[in-house]
């Protein structure tokens, strides 16, 4: 059946870490197996036959979400493919994604055949279906997460029963962000639009109380806008503009001047691994992520945090974080702020209404930044933060649930999906608790 490994002797996916490590090297993986099923009724037989099982994306999360005791269960080897299904008028359709296919590999393939999603997150290397689980997003204020394009799952259930779940089935809006609990998801449908074009222009020096009074105008100003700061200053804003919506870029942003040459969001790092920048057209998939694929995105020694605040409490927001620069400051190496639109996906960061995410990335001082994140979200509970569901936070479900409405309802989902708890982890029991 398939190959079965203990844990650390197998290399699922093309990263160099060691597999039994999550990533960003802070999360030992405690399975005792890792399973790389070949087809879907392998993946059926491991799951009903296990106690406890979890799958594996690209293990680009920072926390234990995907951690289990018993079976990990990767799916870079499974034996389907990619199809592609179009809808009536053939300019958009529907990919039909394998369950361990990672973003990178599947762009290549959308592009080939002119066609694009409508958003990326910073970097191409992890799995649509892990992404999709937690929210991942990019940034645009008319752009949902990257799990709004999600039009269709196949989970196979801990019953080992494989389901498929439409968006015509009444558990589908709790389905998508699903956290992993769910299930183990094979094969997973993403909308798919016609190809466009990207420009990437990156500003520096904008001043804060420019970027404050303007924050909507700023995030307003192209398909997709970061902005990135230290909390003391704003360091540089990346304006990536649609060539069919705004082909320009003015020498001055919002007060901010156009950079001259190709700028890293992490001071000290090499800009071989970002995407081009200086306004140079290019395809959505190689402008929209920040990161290329075939590189380490970001810097590699790092750990992540984000926060999602509605788009009301946006000032409010960045004025707590900037009251903590110097606590922050220490331990940052960057934060990046970006906007995504609502949905109606029960566990989605964007649920009900269009948010502004406050990301951190942090020094790999995981002691230090625990210390930290309480006084972070000590300081944004006024703004109602919701955290990123694969990144460091410290609110545990009591809290969590106050931000969402569709909280309860997620919890009968995961007990009817999974009734003897064999996805459940020390990360569910504490951020969504759907067995007390
Ligand atoms: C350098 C870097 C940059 C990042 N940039 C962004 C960004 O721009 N925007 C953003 O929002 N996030 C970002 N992230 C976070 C990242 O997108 C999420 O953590 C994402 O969930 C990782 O996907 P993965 O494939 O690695 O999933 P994993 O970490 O492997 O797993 C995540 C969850 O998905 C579940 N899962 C995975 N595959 C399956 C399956 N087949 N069936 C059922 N459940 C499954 C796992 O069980 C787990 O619960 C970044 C992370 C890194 C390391």
């Amino acid at each position: 059946m398939g190959e079965m490994h203990q844990v650390g002797s197998a290399a699922p996916g093309s990263d160099a870490r060691q597999p039994e490590t999550n990533w960003a090297g802070n999360l030992t993986y405690r399975a005792a197996r890792l399973h790389r099923p070949r087809t879907v009724a392998e993946v059926q037989a491991i799951v009903a036959g296990s106690e406890r099982v979890k799958a594996l994306g690209s293990r680009h999360c920072f926390n234990d979400i995907a951690d289990t005791t018993a079976d990990l269960v990767s799916l870079d080897a499974l034996d389907i493919g990619l199809e592609l299904e179009w809808l009536d008028d053939v300019a958009t359709g529907v990919a039909w994604v394998p369950g361990g296919m990672r973003y990178g590999e599947l762009v290549v393939e959308l592009a080939r055949q002119r066609y694009a999603l409508h958003n990326l997150a910073s970097l191409p290397h992890i799995t649509v279906v892990g992404a999709t689980a937690t929210g991942t997003h990019g940034s645009g204020n008319r752009n949902g997460s990257l799990s709004t394009s999600v039009v269709g799952l196949e989970i196979v259930r801990s019953d080992g029963q494989l389901v498929t779940v439409t968006p015509d089935h009444p558990d589908f809006a709790g389905a998508v962000v699903h956290l992993g609990a769910l299930g183990v998801v094979t094969r997973i449908g993403v909308r798919f639009q016609p190809t466009f074009s990207v420009r990437n222009n990156v500003y520096v020096d904008l001043p804060w109380d420019r970027l404050l009074a303007d924050l909507d105008a700023v995030a307003d100003a192209a398909y997709s806008v970061s902005v990135f700061t230290d909390w003391r200053e704003v360091t540089q804003v990346w304006v990536k503009s649609r060539i069919d919506e705004l082909d320009m870029a003015p020498e001055e942003f919002f007060g901010a001047r156009s950079a001259t040459a190709p700028t890293h969001m992490l001071k000290t790092s090499s800009i071989e691994n970002l995407t081009e920048q200086l306004g140079v057209p290019g395809e959505w998939h190689e402008r929209l992520p920040h990161f290329r694929a075939g590189f380490t995105p970001s810097k590699g020694e790092e750990l992540q945090s984000e926060y999602f605040v509605p788009r009301r409490h946006a000032r409010a927001a960045c004025d707590a974080l900037r009251s903590l620069a110097g606590r922050i400051a220490p331990l940052l190496q960057i934060s990046e702020i970006r906007t995504v639109a609502a949905d109606e996906l029960w566990l989605s960061p964007a649920y009900g209404g269009d948010v502004l995410a406050l990301h951190f990335t942090w020094l790999p001082d995981e002691p230090g930044v625990r210390a930290v994140l309480p006084q972070i979200e000590d300081a944004l509970r006024p703004c109602a933060p919701r955290p990123h569901w694969g990144k460091l936070f410290s609110a545990e479900a009591d809290e969590i649930e106050s931000r969402y409405p569709r909280f309860d309802d997620f919890r009968a989902l995961v007990r009817r999906f999974d009734p003897r708890g064999a996805f459940r982890n020390d990360y569910l029991d504490r951020t969504i608790g759907a067995f007390r």
